[in-house]
């Protein structure tokens, strides 16, 4: 049988077990929740920043949740994480794209890939909410191909100089650490191996930022043009090893897309709670919404949209989980870790692999399952949710955004193909 169906169907055992002090945990995030979401619905309507989300959220440690306690964070599970994420989803995307960037591709990417040196420097801060992180990948000329991005670095000895533009970056207005991704000066090409990866700081000499305004959605955070004129970055700030960028990058986007599923699930709960209610209500032709076959077919479709991305997701977070510990068990035991992350290395190869294609599939499925489940919540609403000032009115223009960042859905499509019939058959 060809090897990559075996590893495909060869499923590990699944345990879903969270302590008592996650359970507390997850319940002072439901807490935070319910005690700033009006103050969310106003932010969305007057399109600024929900300046209470980083101190509020500080309080119990969830800008730090799946850190090392080493570095300042929880040190929780991806798992309990994951349902963190889940949770404030309900209180709309753009909240938990707060945490995506932050976190998911910013603090997760320092814990896998930075030094212990860069990590006692960075990690601590972020953790209590004096850094705050973004991710600058994307680039005018470089969406979903990020191997043909053109920002360039130059090694001047003691330094590097960054050259180039990044868009869409998300918490990019005020984030004061970001990981980006240039090519060498010297280099034309386009391949894997060509794009470093560098810690900047938000007020590096060169940094210029601008805010992207008129957005769909996504109104109470910030996405920032960033623009990086003779940018100075010191030696240390190097990520990885040179020409390890596109790995890291890559690496990144399995927790963004993993965040991005599990902040789907909640959109999809909070559309059928808020559709069950109103359906139960609203009268029209002499009866209630909800007696109705047509609408109760839209209830029936979100809860098995939940149903069936909530299974992929935790699935997802297991494998991540499995990645995660025996890179850090590699770390303890191999001076050369950050080269044995690499394909060459069969069982991190096996790990990542198996990481990447669930949180791949999860967030093609989840992200899908939200935007029909946000529409099929507008249609039971009528008129009603044809204003911004309706929970699952801001649910569809929200869920717009997550069917083309981290990822297209069409490219990770064609992406699971891949995975399962081989790279040779790659067509994307
Ligand atoms: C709200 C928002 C937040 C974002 N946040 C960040 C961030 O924090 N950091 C960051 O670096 N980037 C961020 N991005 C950028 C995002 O990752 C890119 O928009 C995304 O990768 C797609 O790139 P693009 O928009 O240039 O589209 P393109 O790559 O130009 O694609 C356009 C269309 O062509 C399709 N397409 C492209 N290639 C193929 C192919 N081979 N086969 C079939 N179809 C294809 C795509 O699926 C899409 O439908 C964000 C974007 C948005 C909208």
């Amino acid at each position: 049988m060809d090897k990559n169906f075996v590893s495909y169907y060869n499923f590990s055992k699944m345990s879903f077990d969270i302590s008592k002090e996650q359970e507390i945990f997850l319940e002072g995030v439901d807490h935070i929740c319910k005690s700033i979401r009006s103050y969310e619905e106003k932010c969305y309507l007057e399109e600024r920043l929900n300046e209470k989300v980083i101190p509020e959220f500080g309080k119990i440690g969830m800008l730090g949740c799946p850190i090392s306690r080493k570095y300042g964070g929880l040190g929780y599970d991806i798992l309990t994480y994951i349902l963190a994420i889940e949770r404030i989803g309900k209180e709309g995307s753009s909240m938990r794209t707060f945490f995506s960037a932050h976190t998911s591709i910013g603090q997760m990417i320092l814990q896998g890939w930075a030094n212990e040196e860069q990590k006692k420097e960075y990690l601590p801060k972020t953790c209590d909410g004096k850094s705050i992180m973004a991710f600058a990948l994307t680039e005018p000329l470089a969406g979903s191909d990020p191997s043909s991005i053109i920002t360039k670095f130059e090694d001047k000895g003691d330094h590097y100089i960054l050259k180039g533009k990044k868009h869409w970056i998300g918490n990019g207005t005020f984030a004061n650490l970001m990981t980006t991704y240039a090519k060498e000066d010297s280099d034309s090409g386009s391949g894997n191996r060509n794009v470093s990866a560098f810690i900047v700081n938000g007020d590096s000499a060169g940094v210029k930022i601008e805010e992207m305004k008129d957005k769909l959605g996504l109104l109470t955070v910030k996405n920032a043009e960033v623009h990086f004129d003779n940018c100075i970055v010191p030696k240390k700030n190097l990520l990885g090893q040179k020409g390890q960028g596109l790995n890291i990058a890559y690496s990144a986007l399995i927790d963004g897309r993993l965040s991005v599923a599990a902040g789907a699930i909640g959109v999809m709960m909070d559309c059928l709670n808020e559709s069950v209610v109103y359906s139960k209500i609203r009268e029209q032709h002499g009866s209630l919404l909800a007696k109705k076959q047509l609408i109760q077919e839209h209830i029936a479709r979100i809860a098995i949209n939940i149903e069936s991305s909530r299974w992929l997701v935790y699935r997802a977070a297991l494998a991540r989980q499995k990645l995660h510990d025996y890179v850090e068990k590699l770390k303890e035991v191999d001076d050369q870790w950050q080269s044995k992350l690499s394909r060459s290395n069969i069982e991190y190869s096996m790990l990542r692999n198996e990481a990447d294609r669930f949180a791949t599939m999860a967030k093609f499925h989840a992200s899908n399952s939200a935007f029909d489940s946000a529409n099929r919540a507008v249609q039971i609403f009528g008129s009603v949710a044809y204003r911004k000032t309706n929970r699952v009115a801001r649910h569809f223009l929200d869920s717009r955004a997550i069917i083309i960042y981290e990822g297209t859905n069409e490219v990770l499509e064609l992406k699971v193909a891949s995975q399962i019939l081989g790279e040779d058959y790659r067509a994307y």
